[in-house]
């Protein structure tokens, strides 16, 4: 596969165009931001652990019925993907208390949220991502109903089936985000599901392993990563080239 012209430099993923229009490669880069890109550092290894924790995610999803943009693995940091149309929405869900939730309104970090509350988000740093709900993404035409009632099914079953592959690694799914995409007239989970877009606790000391460590200044951001993924058993070994 034929890597191409840049198409999209993001805060942590570079997107190429390739020889065959409806295919993408997302290159995923060790730049790691916060705080809507006003914060951003370089992590050695970031990218790498990232692609290869995408690429195990998304099978797994795809695998469970679940529609995804993922093909294959290219290299160490780059996955070729379907092109989707991406809706700039942000799909979040959250089982306990964390990060935006507790600012707004003022809860306590970590508590149990049954049912698991479910949001959306316009995609804009520059405003930084405000909540909208179904009226706004209506009335702008940013997605039908259909498309805002698929996009929390498919986050529902997400929460589902991910809350119980983390559980059986001895980790707590506390929130995640999630992109998606038209593909041929269908939606599908686009951009990518890592430790950068969800929050993971250890099940027993609640000990965080995902971007907060780098949001709070805490350190060991990548070997945090790389033990999430070392207990679900993600393959560090490029299969194809
Ligand atoms: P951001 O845009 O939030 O800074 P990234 O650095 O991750 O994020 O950039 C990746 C960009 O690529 C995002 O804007 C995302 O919506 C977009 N994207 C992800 N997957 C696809 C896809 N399959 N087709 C088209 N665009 C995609
Ligand atoms: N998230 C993300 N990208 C965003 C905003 C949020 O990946 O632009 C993820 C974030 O990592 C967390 C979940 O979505 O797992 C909920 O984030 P929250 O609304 O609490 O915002 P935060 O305070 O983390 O910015």
């Amino acid at each position: 596969m034929q890597r191409k012209e840049l198409l999209y430099s993001g805060k942590a993923k570079s997107v190429y165009i390739t020889d065959d229009p409806k295919k993408l490669i997302l290159h995923f880069r060790d730049d790691t931001s916060a705080f809507d890109g006003e914060h951003i550092e370089r992590l050695a290894r970031k990218g790498a652990v990232n692609n290869r924790f995408n690429a195990f995610i998304m099978q797994h999803l795809e695998k469970a019925g679940i529609p995804t943009h993922f093909e294959r693995l290219l290299s160490n940091d780059e996955s070729l993907v379907k092109r989707l149309d991406m809706i700039p929405i942000e799909c979040v869900v959250r089982n306990f208390s964390a990060g935006s939730l507790c600012k707004r309104l003022g809860v306590e970090e970590g508590r149990e949220l049954n049912p698991p509350i479910f949001e959306f988000f316009f995609k804009n740093d520059a405003l930084h991502d405000p909540m909208v709900n179904l009226h706004h993404m209506l009335s702008f035409g940013w997605a039908s109903a259909d498309d805002a009632r698929q996009m929390e099914d498919m986050s529902r079953k997400v929460n589902i089936y991910l809350g119980k592959l983390f559980l059986d690694a001895g980790l707590l799914l506390v929130d995640f985000k999630l992109e998606f995409g038209r593909y041929d007239g269908n939606l599908r989970l686009g951009d990518e599901f890592t430790p950068d877009g969800c929050r993971l606790w250890d099940r027993e000391t609640r000990r965080k392993l995902d971007k907060d460590r780098f949001r709070r200044g805490l350190g060991g951001v990548v070997e945090a990563y790389e033990e999430v993924a070392a207990r679900l058993g993600v393959d560090m070994e490029i299969s194809s080239a």
